[in-house]
């Protein structure tokens, strides 16, 4: 569920992006700016629920099968040690974080430990940065599960990626490795108190910008009842030329919908 940023907006594309460890030091956020980033998901390319075809990092092709029943995960303990070392010594050139983010390599909630992960990364915060909020980024496609519900509601900030109103477009723009519908979804995420709408707008032949695909997702968001909504689109080139970033104003005129139909008021992230 990366966000990491970049100092381009959406003319000057980046490369896939990928991950050489379990924390980054000092990352950038596109919402949150200067942040720790902790990846449970290690460094051999993405490990995700979701193949969305603008996703900026580099290709992995693994299976769900292959994540549950193969996939080595970097252990609770290693990444709390790393962790702990980066909160520990911060070096003064460095810029002040303003959260950990629970992200990385893909959709972290796959870490088949999130719930003992996201303990453990609350007991480090409670102890070095007790001012740092714990921003957790998750696709929400292993929501219903109580492992996973049980870690989301440790983050301060769980940031819930729907980029889709129904399940025609969630499958065009998220393509998930999981059978999945949005109604179920829609159900695990009303029982997480507090959540944020994180969504990314794409134009192109892939697109979630019709009028009917906007109209279906203010819906699920009047189901939801976000208490913050952000709008993006992607920064970096994707691997499918199919993918035509959402300009500005196309993000702005979604959020207008959105706060007519809603009252309530998204951030518009552009770079
Ligand atoms: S949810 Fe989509 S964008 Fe996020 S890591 Fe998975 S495939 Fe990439």
């Amino acid at each position: 569920m990366s966000n990491a940023a970049t100092k381009v907006g959406p003319n000057l594309l980046e490369p896939a992006r990928t991950y050489q460890s379990s924390v980054v030091a000092p990352a950038k956020d596109f919402i949150f700016g200067n942040v720790v980033e902790v990846n449970p998901l290690g460094t051999n390319g993405r490990v995700c629920s979701f193949n969305c075809p603008y996703c900026d990092l580099s290709q992995s092709f693994l299976t769900m099968n292959e994540i549950r029943k193969k996939l080595e995960f970097p252990k609770v303990q290693d990444i709390g040690t790393e962790l702990r070392h980066v909160l520990t010594h911060w070096k003064s050139t460095w810029p002040t974080p303003t959260a950990i983010i629970v992200s990385g390599n893909g959709e972290p909630t796959l870490h088949p430990q999130i719930d003992h992960l996201m303990e453990e990364i609350r007991t480090l915060r409670d102890e070095l940065r007790p001012s740092l909020p714990i921003n957790l980024y998750t696709n929400a496609a292993q929501l219903a599960t109580n492992k996973v519900a049980r870690a989301t509601q440790i983050a301060d900030e769980k940031l819930i990626k729907i980029d889709a109103g129904n399940d025609t477009t969630l499958k065009i723009i998220n393509a998930p490795l999981v059978r999945m519908g949005l109604n179920k979804t829609i159900n695990a995420i009303r029982k997480i108190k507090d959540v944020s709408i994180q969504s990314i707008f794409i134009s192109g032949t892939l697109s979630n910008l019709e009028d009917k695909q906007i109209d279906d997702w203010i819906e699920v968001l009047g189901m939801i009842g976000p208490k913050k909504i952000y709008l993006q689109t992607t920064r970096f080139q994707p691997q499918d030329n199919r993918v035509v970033p959402a300009t500005e104003d196309q993000l702005h005129l979604v959020a207008q919908k959105v706060e007519r139909r809603t009252g309530l008021r998204p951030l518009v992230f552009t770079r």
